[in-house]
Formats: C-alpha cells, sequence, structure tokens
C-alpha cells in the first residue's frame, strides 16, 4: 500500500476516533489524548521539524548557488515574488468580495465567555529590518526563518559567484542534502500514525459547539480556501505552468496531506520539496529556492482567513468596512502573511495586526479561536500548495535551463 493511502487511512481513523471521544466520552478523551495522541502527534512533528533547519539552509543555498548567472538569480526572485505578492492579493480580494456577499457576521451573535490575550504583533519595519541576522547561527538556534533565509541565500550568491574555487564546499553541501531528504523517507514511515493522533487531538479537543456556532464563518473561509485552489492555482498552473492541475494534485497529495494534519507549513517543508522535485519536475535549484523561501512568506490561505475574520468581526460589532479599509486589510494582510511564521496558529496571532490597523477591536479574535485549528489546517494546505505552484511555473518558464545549472553544479 502507498504511504499516501497509509496516511489518508490515519488521517481517517483520527477523524472517527476524535468524533467519537468528542461526542461520547469527552473525560476519557482527555486522558487518552494527553498520554497516547499528543506525544505520538509530538514525535512526528519533532521528527520533521529535525530537519527543517538544515534542509532550508542547504537547500537554499544549493538552490542560490545553482544559478550561477546573477541577471537569472534576479529574474527567478523577481518572477517568485511577483507570484507570492499576486496570488496573496488576489486571495484576499476573495476573501473580503466573498465575506461581503455571505454575510457571516450578520445576525443574531453571542460571544459567550470566551477570551483572548492579544498579542502584540511586531511593526513592519521591525520584521524588514530584522532580516538580517547579526549572528547566523543564533539565527539557526531560534530557527528565525527569514533570518535563516538571508543567510543562505548569501553564502548561496557567494559560492555561485565563486565558481570552480569552491567545488569542495559544493560537493560537501550537495551529499549533505542527500543525506537529509534520505531522512526524510524515513521519518515519513512515521507519518500513517502521526497523521491519526494530530487528527484525533485536532477534532476531539474542539468542541461540537463551537463548530455548530461558527459554520458561516467557518463556511466562508473554506469556500474561498477552495476557490483560491481551483481558480487562482488551477488556472495558473494551466495557463502558465502548462501542468494539468491533476496531475499536479497526484504528484504533490502527500504534502497536502502532512500540512493538514501538522498545520505547519514549516514542518511540511521537507515533504513539500521532496514532492515538487520528485513528481512535479521541478529541478532541485528552483525548488531549493523557491519553497523554503514561499514557506517563510507566502501565506494565501492565512490571508484569506485574515480577509474573512476581518469582515465577520467588522459585521459581528455593527459597522461596514470603507473602500480605504479594504485597502488597508489589503496591505496589512498582505504584509501579516509575510511576516507569519509557518507553524500552527500565528496566522490568528497576526491578524490582531489587521484589525488594528483598521481600528477593529482585537479582542474579537476570542469569536473565532474555537474553530481556529481546523482551519488552520486547511489553510496551511493551501499555503503550501501556492508555493509548490510557484516552483512549477518558475521551472517551466526558466525551461531546461535551470535542469543545466544542475547538472552543472554536480558535475
Ligand atoms: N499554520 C500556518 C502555516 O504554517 C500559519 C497560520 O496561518 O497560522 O502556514
Amino acid at each position: 500500500m502507498s504511504l499516501t493511502k497509509k496516511i489518508l487511512i490515519g488521517m481517517g481513523l483520527g477523524i472517527v476516533v476524535g468524533l467519537i471521544f468528542n461526542l461520547a466520552i469527552p473525560g476519557f478523551f482527555d486522558t487518552v489524548n494527553s498520554y497516547v495522541f499528543v506525544p505520538l502527534g509530538k514525535i512526528f512533528v519533532n521528527l520533521i521539524k529535525m530537519l527543517v533547519v538544515p534542509i532550508v539552509v542547504v537547500s537554499l543555498i544549493l538552490g542560490t548557488a545553482g544559478i550561477s548567472d546573477p541577471k537569472k538569480l534576479g529574474r527567478i526572485g523577481f518572477k517568485t515574488v511577483s507570484f507570492f505578492l499576486i496570488t496573496t492579493a488576489l486571495a484576499i480580494i476573495l476573501a473580503i468580495g466573498l465575506a461581503l456577499i455571505i454575510q457571516p457576521g450578520s445576525g443574531e451573535f453571542q460571544l459567550d465567555g470566551a477570551s483572548f490575550e492579544a498579542t502584540e504583533a511586531p511593526p513592519v519595519i521591525d520584521t524588514l529590518l530584522n532580516m538580517i541576522p547579526t549572528n547566523p547561527i543564533n539565527a539557526m538556534a531560534q530557527e528565525s526563518m527569514l533570518q535563516i533565509i538571508v543567510f543562505s541565500i548569501f553564502i548561496g550568491y557567494a559560492i555561485a559567484r565563486l565558481g570552480t574555487k569552491v567545488d569542495g564546499i559544493v560537493r560537501l553541501i550537495e551529499q549533505a542534502n542527500d543525506v537529509l531528504m534520505y531522512l526524510v523517507n524515513v521519518v515519513m514511515k512515521f507519518a500513517p500514525y502521526g497523521a491519526f493522533a494530530l487528527i484525533a487531538t485536532a477534532i476531539g479537543g474542539q468542541g461540537f459547539s463551537a463548530i455548530m456556532a461558527m459554520g458561516k464563518y467557518m463556511f466562508v473561509v473554506l469556500f474561498v480556501l477552495l476557490l483560491h485552489l481551483v481558480f487562482v492555482y488551477g488556472s495558473a498552473l494551466t495557463f502558465i505552468g502548462k501542468m494539468n492541475p491533476i496531475k499536479f494534485l497526484k504528484g504533490f497529495s502527500p504534502a497536502m496531506i502532512v500540512a493538514f494534519s501538522t498545520s505547519s507549513s514549516n514542518a511540511t517543508l521537507p515533504i513539500s520539496m521532496k514532492a515538487a522535485q520528485n513528481s512535479l519536475n521541478v529541478s532541485k535549484t528552483v525548488s531549493g529556492f523557491v519553497q523554503p523561501l514561499g514557506a517563510t512568506i507566502n501565506m494565501d490561505g492565512t490571508a484569506i482567513m485574515q480577509g474573512v475574520a476581518t469582515v465577520f468581526i467588522a459585521q459581528i460589532v455593527g459597522g461596514n468596512l470603507t473602500i480605504g479599509q479594504m485597502l488597508t486589510v489589503l496591505l496589512t494582510a498582505t504584509l501579516a502573511s509575510i511576516g507569519t511564521a509557518g507553524v500552527p496558529g500565528v496566522g490568528l496571532i497576526m491578524l490582531s495586526m489587521v484589525l488594528t490597523s483598521v481600528g477593529l477591536p482585537v479582542e474579537a479574535i476570542a469569536l473565532i479561536l474555537g474553530v481556529d485549528r481546523l482551519l488552520d489546517m486547511c489553510r496551511t494546505t493551501v499555503n503550501i500548495t501556492g508555493d509548490a505552484v510557484c516552483a512549477v511555473i518558475v521551472e517551466r518558464t526558466e525551461g531546461a535551463n535551470s535542469a543545466l545549472e544542475k547538472e552543472e553544479i554536480s558535475a
């Protein structure tokens, strides 16, 4: 049986077990959850997270080094960042538009006793300045992804410029890459059990009543996520990437499943890079450059949740967003998606920045807290899919060149 099938079965069982426990025996659920599901899930997440920082460093260095022509590096960088920004903006426009049409926040609504501790989102200028690490080792120890990315791109650039003089280091990093990718295979053997446990915790831990109460909000978020996947990514793949979206889905689904069960773009990175390289014919160079960058700065799913949530909260507090405020949401949610770390739940914290920018009460986040875990699973899946679609498009539009450079660097 294929690994994807096994993971799907694990997830299915997780849903059934989580639901049964939640509905029938809640007290028992807490015990089993803390002694079985949480540890099992944690083993899986820790195992993949163990590989994330080394993989980001190694693959970004190789990715950047593989593009030896600085003009080409600039072009690929420009394409990648443009794709990220345009799709994120489209995501927010879709989110705001549909939330305005469906109006999830109008009608009777009770805010019963939910509370949310507002955490300050970092100011944008700080996020930008902090991108340059004063101590790269510290950046790696702290898992500061943006800093790690900047450092690795610098090293990759230097290697590309120095060319054959630094052959040794290139070979070393390539071999490190092979070792890490091999370990991804090993760790994925545990994925069915990990997915089972993570889903059981997520489903069992969500009150059914919360889901019922928040049905309309959830529906809008899920609907926009689906529209974005099908129309924005579907047409980008078909018309620019010249790839059949079904073929894409088949090749990339293992990564989507892992994103769904872990709710973490970062943790999924090793698996999504492997899927792109092995099943979507993206070269190591392009995948190594685009995907780690995307896992950190490109979060269309998160932006969609933030767009819908802002309109939803505005409707609940009885206000309507003006056009100017909507543009502010567009801008801040794009920045928030860049600043959101690819780990579970951060999108909700960054939402406070968006709400503040249009004068909405940050405490209202309490309203959507109850169902955020489930939505996080879905938006993370969209987040990493966007990165892979971008990788396919960059690969296809750069043509055979990137493959050639790959050969060049490993020669
Ligand atoms: N969990 C999301 C991710 O890793 C971020 C978020 O929206 O909370 O992509």
